[in-house]
């Protein structure tokens, strides 16, 4: 499964963790998380997210 990172605040959510404070449960995929799941560190809606290593990769950004 693949990692997503939150371009708002480079937060990574990582689905073999989920996001227990969220009830989000491990092993929860980025595309199964509900529409309005938000960045547990900054409140960033799930469409500020992006796979870890796309458009950072490109850019040259970690
Ligand atoms: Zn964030």
């Amino acid at each position: 499964m693949k990692k997503y990172v939150c371009t708002a605040c480079g937060y990574i959510y990582d689905p073999a963790a989920g996001d227990p404070d969220s009830g989000i449960a491990p092993g929860t995929p980025f595309e199964s998380l509900p529409d309005d799941w938000v960045c547990p560190a900054c409140g960033a809606a799930k469409s500020m997210f992006v796979e870890e290593g796309s458009a950072y990769k490109e850019h040259g950004v970690r």
